[in-house]
């Protein structure tokens, strides 16, 4: 089996997290790809090792120098996130394909590596003051890094028609059954939509 691979990506709080939890737990064929990432771990929510690798900016960096990403980024200032090499060999070696949460920046460096064996998917929510209001609903953020979050949503919408699907995330069992279709069609057939399909 060639591996194949599909990426999330979205402003913080669009859901991606979310959807791509769901897929995992509904296929078995799916394997996460932990990233590195050097923000602080939210307290018990999160686990050294299968959300995230939580590293220091110095181990980070150390990375960087030996070349094990396939993309970083610097997310939010001093927030650096990255995709490990190890980490897409780790899932193939397990005869799974490789599911992705990543901001957009990093989402498009993986299509562009990878061409039509990934599937880029944005998943966008229906109005910025949603989008904040679910921000602020998960309880994770302090007021200084939801701004910065907040921040950053224009920008990164505005890289929305370089994704292969656009999903909206409105109703959110219609998202995720959403998700799933594109996932099988992808996964059984290689069926990649027209670049920018809103779904
Ligand atoms: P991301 O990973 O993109 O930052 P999350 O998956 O953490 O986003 O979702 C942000 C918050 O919004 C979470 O509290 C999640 O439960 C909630 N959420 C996700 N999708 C919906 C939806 N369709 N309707 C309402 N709330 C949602
Ligand atoms: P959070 O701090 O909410 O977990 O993630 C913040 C942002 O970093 C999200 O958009 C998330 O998708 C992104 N992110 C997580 N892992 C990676 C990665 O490996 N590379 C890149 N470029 N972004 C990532």
């Amino acid at each position: 089996m060639q591996g194949k691979l599909i990426i999330f990506s979205a402003p913080s709080g669009s859901g991606k997290t979310t959807i791509v939890k769901h897929l995992l737990a509904n296929n078995p064929n799916l394997g996460f790809s932990i990233s590195a990432c050097t923000r602080d771990k939210r307290g018990r929510a999160e686990e050294n090792g299968k959300d995230y690798y939580f590293l220091t900016p110095t181990e980070f960096k150390h990375k960087i120098d030996a070349h094990e990403f396939v993309e970083w980024e610097e997310v939010y200032p001093g927030a650096y996130y990255g995709t490990l090499k190890s980490e897409i060999e780790r899932v193939w070696e397990q005869g799974k394909h490789v599911i992705f949460d990543v901001d957009v920046r990093g989402g498009l460096s993986i299509k562009e590596h990878y061409g039509d064996r990934a599937l880029a998917i944005f998943v966008k929510v229906p109005s910025e003051g949603e989008l904040a209001q679910r921000l602020r609903g998960r309880g994770t953020e302090t007021e200084d890094s939801l701004s910065r979050r907040l921040f950053k949503v224009k920008f990164e919408m505005s890289f929305q028609d370089e994704f292969d699907v656009v999903l909206v995330n409105d109703d959110l069992e219609t998202a995720l059954a959403k998700a799933q279709k594109l996932a099988d069609n992808f996964l059984q057939n290689s069926t990649i939509p027209a670049k920018a399909t809103v779904i």
